[in-house]
């Protein structure tokens, strides 16, 4: 696992690159706390893009899917597949619409990936039970083998890959020239401006119906509420 992103043509940020992040922690930071990516493949000459969990695997990421997912289907077939994971972060609120924006933590993937078979994918499945519930695998049957074998798993390594962040308040195109006076910023002072917050949040647990009375919610669905919860400052 390597400490610094390559930047290479096809993964530069073009605009805004000062908000390129080539720091391996950020990527890190960004799936740790992920839990889902939006995996896009060009299929019969027409691009498709569609959510899956992800999970991180140490130098790559993890997907899966019944075996008749199309976009997984082809990605096991070898096509290049490209992932999108995103954390919205806030929304940023400007004195002109033109210069509204958002706040986010954003990946971006581009490979061919592996697919996992046998140990390797029973392995991965477990992982991506305990990325999305943290000690889950524990609490439940092992996967059967008509199960393992209803799934496909893709691993896909984080060779090729950007991370762009923007955080903070509004910034202003508006430029001084345009009026002549370097004071004038057309009483735009008066008008509120700043960021909107933005979380994904877990809510209380929620027991299916035929869950018996005094069965307490298992420590994975309590430990994954609390990985959603903002960090505290
Ligand atoms: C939540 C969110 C909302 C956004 N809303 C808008 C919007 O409304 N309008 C808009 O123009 N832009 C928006 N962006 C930014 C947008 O994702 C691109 O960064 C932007 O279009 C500029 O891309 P580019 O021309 O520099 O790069 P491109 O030439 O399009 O891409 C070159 C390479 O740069 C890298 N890259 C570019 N953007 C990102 C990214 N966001 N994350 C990781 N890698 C990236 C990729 O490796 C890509 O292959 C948004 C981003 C996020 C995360």
């Amino acid at each position: 696992v390597v400490d610094e992103l390559t930047v290479e043509e096809q993964t530069r940020v073009r605009r805004f690159s000062e908000r390129q992040v080539v720091d391996r922690a950020a990527l890190d930071e960004i799936l740790r706390v992920s839990l889902m990516a939006h995996v896009a493949v060009v299929r019969d000459g027409v691009p498709v893009v569609l959510p899956f969990a992800c999970a991180p695997d140490g130098d790559a990421l993890l997907l899966h899917g019944s075996t008749a997912a199309g976009v997984l289907r082809a990605g096991r077939e070898g096509a290049p597949i490209a992932v999108a994971v995103t954390l919205l972060d806030g929304l940023v609120v400007a004195r002109s619409a033109f210069d509204n924006s958002m706040n986010y933590r954003s990946l971006m993937v581009l490979g061919v990936p592996e697919a996992l078979e046998g140990e390797d994918k029973a392995r991965a499945l477990n992982r991506l039970t305990d990325h999305l519930l943290p000690g889950r695998v524990d609490e439940v049957p092992p996967s059967t083998r008509r199960e393992l074998a209803a799934t496909t798993v893709l691993r896909l390594r984080l060779d090729r890959c950007s991370v762009k962040v923007r955080t903070g308040p509004p910034t202003s195109s508006a430029d001084p020239e345009d009026t002549g006076d370097p004071e004038d910023d057309g009483g735009e002072g008066s008008v509120w401006a700043g960021v909107l917050p933005l979380a994904v949040t877990a809510g209380d647990p929620v027991p299916s119906p035929d869950v018996p009375a005094g069965i307490p919610v298992p420590a994975s669905v309590r430990a994954a509420a609390v990985r959603l919860r903002p960090p505290t400052e």
